[in-house]
Formats: structure tokens, C-alpha cells, sequence
């Protein structure tokens, strides 16, 4: 969706290693091939990200785009056969609501017919209550949204540091280990974007 928009916010990507073991590096191939950004596949360790990062750099630097798998122990050609063959069996690839971001055509996965027994949706009812969806919208003033889709760094958000800490998440993107907000914290990265801006510009 980010790239078809034509101003995706990044010009490089680093692409999941969960993804790409199930999937196979294969499924990134589009980003090279229709929109020619270089692509490294990364895994959940330093030394794959670093070498992510610095393939994905050289790529921009030399002009020389390509997939890159950068996590080769795990991530494998064709990806894990078994498992897409079961997921193939068991889900439906349909339009999915992401959070802050709306609706994105043919974007998640929903369990087929054959499966529906031990779907919670079909258990739970009120999965599908207006009041019950809506407290699982994005709460007021929080920019998760923006900050996964790249367009502003964490700490420009205005509750960054101030309502929304790690002890005290207002959103989604500061409660998980994973979240952008909880590792910009995580990292040391304390001040809003103007008042560091300011900091450096006075060094
Ligand atoms: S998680 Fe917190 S800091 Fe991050 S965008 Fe939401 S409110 Fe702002």
C-alpha cells in the first residue's frame, strides 16, 4: 500500500525474517522489481539486521538494487512448504481493518469455512459489536498510526514521554517489545523531535 502510494516515506527496505521463513525471500521480489528499492531480508538477531542495513546502504550508494537475504540459516527458496501448504488449507486471503490505517484489499487472513469451528470470531459474537470495535480503535491523540507507516519518528508524537510512557502506554506502538514507541524509549530516546532538534542546533 505504501509503496503503490507513491511517497512511501523510505527508500530502502528491511523485510521480516518470520515472514520470509514461512513465505520464502521470494515474496519481496516485487519491491525490487516494480518499484526498485532495495530489499534485505532480516532476522531477529544484530548481526542480521547489521548486515541488512548495510547491504540495503551499499545497494543505495552503488545504485545496484536487489533482494538480499541476509538471514539464509532460516529463511530458505520457496520458504516453508509445509507450512504455507497448511495455511493455504485453513485460511482465506481476505480484506483486513489495520488499525489507525483502515482497510487494505486481500491484506489478511481469515479462517476458511472447513476450520470454522475453532474460529474465535464464530465463538465470540461480539467480535463483531460496533462498541466493542470501536474500543479497539486507535485512543485520541495517539499517532501509532503515522509512526508505522513511516511518516513520523516516534517522539513526534505530542504524548511521546509525556502521557505515554512504557509504564504508562497510551497506544499500541508503546506497549509491545516490538512497538516503535517502546524501542525509541528502549534506545534512550527521551526528548521530542523539536526540543532535540534545538539540542543539536545549539551544540
Ligand atoms: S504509542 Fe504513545 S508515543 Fe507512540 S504514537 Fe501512540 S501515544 Fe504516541
Amino acid at each position: 500500500m505504501l509503496l503503490e502510494s507513491g511517497t512511501p516515506g523510505f527508500d530502502a527496505l528491511v523485510a521480516p525474517g518470520h515472514v520470509a521463513t514461512i513465505m520464502g525471500p521470494e515474496e519481496w521480489q516485487f519491491v525490487v522489481e516494480r518499484h526498485d528499492i532495495p530489499a534485505a531480508v532480516a532476522g531477529f538477531t544484530s548481526e542480521s539486521l547489521l548486515a541488512a542495513m548495510y547491504s540495503t546502504l551499499r545497494q543505495l550508494i552503488e545504485g545496484r538494487h536487489f533482494l538480499d537475504n541476509c538471514y539464509p540459516e532460516v529463511v530458505k527458496p520457496g520458504g516453508n512448504r509445509a507450512a504455507r501448504r497448511q495455511l493455504q488449507q485453513a485460511m482465506d486471503v481476505t480484506d483486513a481493518n489495520w488499525r489507525g490505517v483502515g482497510i487494505i484489499p486481500a491484506s489478511g487472513f481469515t479462517i476458511n469455512e472447513k476450520f470454522r469451528a475453532h474460529d474465535a470470531r464464530q465463538a465470540f459474537p461480539s467480535y463483531a459489536v460496533d462498541a466493542r470495535k470501536r474500543a479497539g480503535e486507535m485512543p485520541p491523540g495517539c499517532d501509532c498510526a503515522s509512526v508505522v507507516l513511516g511518516k513520523i519518528y516516534p517522539n513526534e508524537c505530542r504524548l511521546f514521554g509525556a502521557a505515554c510512557k512504557p509504564r504508562h502506554p497510551i497506544g499500541p506502538c508503546m506497549v509491545s517489545d516490538e512497538g516503535a514507541c517502546r524501542i525509541w524509549w528502549s534506545a534512550g530516546m527521551r526528548e521530542p523531535v523539536a526540543k532535540a532538534k534545538r539540542t543539536q542546533a545549539n551544540a
